[in-house]
């Protein structure tokens, strides 16, 4: 088995000197992916080359690192598309609630596809089938289902580095994109998130764009469950707790503290980057300044800027605002003696960060967004001294672990002067009881364990690609035998839309003669047991079904009829009365609409609505009784073309599980063709029966047939089976 990391660039830079080498990237992805070796899993890592085909045979014979690495050479034009365009003009302002800075291009969003499909083309010919692949962030996504539809059979897994937004940021995007977006994910088995709120809006968007509604965070989609959870992803602990006592990080920290001796010192370094708040980080420092006139000459805030995307033209506006600041909060509150604010635009190295997140007093780190923010989790590991505090943006993914942290919004300069206050008054006993807290915290969650956490959820996920196959001539006879032999067979119909063509209104679509006829047939048989489980209402099924010598289950598994008729779950329904008034207003609103009323559910139906307007509001009521229901025992099903509620308990599969004992019967026939089937499908599945889903759509079940007549064609086969 290998693994096969897939991330925008490789783990590599290419020394281009007089000696030319390989050297590896020092990253904490790179070193978590790395550990990953002693899993003894083959490590190969695919990217996009920043360097030419030549260069790269010139100098890969004398690499022998830990990853088999496969460079993806791109045309230069089409990547500054994907990346600059595509990735970081949409995905990234939009991930980071920048809706303003999206500057959607069509060829720009066709690149990004491009280059996700060249990717796959490359992944094609390293990929064996017990292999696990891990594609890594934004750049990525429709990746996942290119590989998905190349191999059915392949575990992917999908980790976003970035925030994933409320729907309503999503939504901003053209529909075919958003499409194409959401549902690319869901070639995945599983995807990992930074913190919880990101999976819940994930969550929310899937349901919102494909009507595919989660459970326990878990999404069934093609026969597949996919697995979506929090991995907060985090540092390598030891290397910067360590790095204290290192002679090169002592002297850069000795230098700091004598050049501003006498100074207490803030420090921030980030990319140079809208989402990391650095305007409003310096507008709350000059705010502090303006109000406490004491301070002044006695702090100095060491800002490092660290270039990034600098031919992006929003990046090269920031940094003119940036500096344009800087200047000006210098030159209205320094002197000839003092800067209060010291600016490097350019990177560090290692020792240097260190040295700078050790001599500092207090760490201001605002970002408006950020997935995680690595910077926070590094000041605090790097303090083997137990001094400092850390003033962190509650915008940020660290702020969900980092509690102990001074929090603020990252907006507010108000409060970001109140908590410089707070932090430089804060007593040495208290700053070593918040480091102490929050290094245990990180210490225990470390990236290797982010890695190892990941690796290991993907190997426990069986992966089942059970795509339902069409029954051919073969699969048909197999299955009429199995019946012929069977003593006692359990057949499971739903109602509307497998024995009874959809109609545009519940009231049309009666059984006829033949439809009677047949459930005749079949029941008069005695080995057989027939189950019509429907949502339809229980009087209805009465109404209808009085003589057939079917059990009857009504309301998706609230009541049922053997004998007589009887409730299968408590209908305590509190809810109902309000969920009716506001089913009542929808359908007030939406022509061709309507709301039904069961004992213990209720249904608002748009079946015969204008398709796309009808969609539009299905998903708003969805959204609004989401909240609306949040502490009830009410489920909403997002069914076909009608949204649903009814208590928790109900489902059509529990109610199987209470009525049968599967045991009892040597053959199993389940056959339905909505959402409220999929968990009988999971039920019967389980029990070894066979399962049919009628028509097209996503389902757990085994088999398909095309359509109603082919149902009934098959009923027939059966009932003059053993007559
Ligand atoms: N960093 C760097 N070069 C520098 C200064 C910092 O590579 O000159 C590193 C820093 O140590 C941290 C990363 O850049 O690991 C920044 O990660 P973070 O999650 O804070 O923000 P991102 O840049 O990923 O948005």
């Amino acid at each position: 088995m290998k693994i096969i990391n897939i991330s925008n660039r490789l783990p590599i830079s290419l020394q281009k000197d007089n000696k030319p080498a390989i050297k590896i990237s020092s990253g904490g992805l790179v070193s978590a992916v790395q550990s990953l070796s002693g899993s003894k899993s083959a490590l190969h890592w695919v990217g996009v080359a920043d360097f030419t085909i030549d260069e790269w045979l010139s100098i890969c014979p004398s690499y022998s690192g830990d990853f088999i690495l496969h460079p993806v050479f791109i045309d230069e034009n089409l990547y500054k598309l994907y990346y600059n365009g595509f990735s970081n003009s949409v995905l990234w302002p939009l991930f980071h609630y920048f809706p303003s800075f999206v500057e959607y291009k069509k060829n720009e969003f066709e690149a990004y596809l491009g280059v996700n499909r060249l990717l796959a083309h490359k992944i094609k010919d390293i990929i064996e089938p017990d292999d696990i692949v891990w594609i890594h962030d934004y750049h990525m996504i429709p990746l996942v289902t290119y590989l998905r539809d190349l191999f059915p059979e392949i575990k992917i897994g999908f980790f976003l580095h970035v925030p994933f937004p409320s729907y309503e940021l999503i939504r901003i995007l053209p529909k075919n994109c958003r499409d194409i977006l959401a549902g690319s994910l869901l070639g995945a088995d599983l995807i990992g998130f930074h913190t919880y709120d990101y999976v819940q809006h994930f969550v929310t968007t899937v349901q919102m764009i494909t009507g595919i509604q989660h459970k326990n965070f878990k999404l069934n989609y093609n026969g597949r469950k996919i697995h979506i959870d929090a991995f907060p992803i985090s540092i390598d602990f030891e290397k910067f707790n360590n790095a204290y006592n290192k002679p090169e990080v002592f002297a850069e920290r000795t230098k700091i503290k004598k050049l501003y001796a006498g100074k207490k010192i803030l420090f921030s370094v980030d990319r140079l980057d809208y989402t990391k708040g650095i305007k409003y980080r310096l507008q709350g420092y000059a705010h502090f300044l303006e109000n406490n006139p004491g301070w002044m000459e006695k702090i100095v805030f060491i800002l490092i800027a660290v270039p990034s995307r600098d031919n992006i033209a929003k990046y090269e506006e920031r940094k003119e605002i940036i500096e344009k600041l800087i200047a000006h909060i210098n030159g209205k509150y320094g002197n000839y003696r003092w800067a209060p604010i010291v600016y490097q635009y350019g990177s560090v190295n290692f020792d240097q960060l260190s040295g700078l997140y050790t001599s500092c007093d207090v760490a201001l780190i605002s970002p408006i967004r950020d997935g995680m923010n690595l910077v926070a989790k590094e000041f605090i590991a790097s303090r083997q001294d137990k001094r400092g505090v850390l003033l962190l943006s509650d915008m940020t993914g660290a702020a969900k672990e980092l509690t102990e942290s001074l929090l603020f919004n990252p907006l507010d300069e108000e409060e970001i002067c109140i908590k410089i206050t707070h932090a430089l008054k804060m007593t040495d006993q208290e700053q070593e009881i918040r480091m102490d807290r929050m290094q245990k915290q990180i210490k225990r969650n470390n990236v290797f364990n982010w890695s190892n956490n990941f690796i290991e959820k993907m190997k426990s996920i069986s992966h089942n690609s059970s795509t339902p196959i069409d029954f051919d001539e073969t699969g048909r006879r197999s299955m009429l035998n199995k019946y012929t032999q069977a003593e006692k067979c359990l057949i499971i119909l739903d109602y509307d839309g497998t024995i009874k063509p959809l109609q545009p209104s519940p009231e049309m679509a009666a059984p006829d003669d033949q439809l009677y006829e047949l459930l005749a047939e079949l029941t008069h048989n005695t080995k057989n047991t027939v189950c019509i489980i429907s949502g339809r209402d229980k009087k209805t099924l009465e109404t209808w079904f009085n003589n057939t010598k079917a059990t009857l289950v009504a309301e998706h598994g609230i009541f049922a009829k053997t004998d007589r008729w009887n409730k299968l779950v408590i209908d305590n329904v509190p809810w109902k009365a309000e969920v009716q008034k506001i089913m009542n207003k929808f359908s007030e609103n939406c022509a061709n609409t309507f709301v039904e009323e069961k004992s213990a559910s209720l249904c608002w139906h748009y079946r015969m609505a204008a398709p796309e307007a009808s969609l539009a509001q299905s998903r708003e009521l969805i959204n609004l009784l989401s909240d609306f229901l949040i502490s009830s025992n009410a489920n909403i099903l997002d069914g076909h073309k009608v949204v649903e509620v009814k208590p928790v308990q109900a489902s059509k599969g529990n109610a199987l599980k209470m009525l049968f004992d599967f045991q009892q019967y040597d053959c199993c026939i389940c056959i339905g063709d909505d959402k409220t089937d999929e968990d009988m499908f999971e039920v019967i599945n389980e029990c070894g029966g066979y399962t049919i889903k009628v028509s097209e759509g996503h389902t757990f079940a085994k088999h398909r047939f095309n359509d109603v007549p082919e149902v009934l064609s098959f009923l027939h086969e059966l009932s003059e089976i053993n007559q």
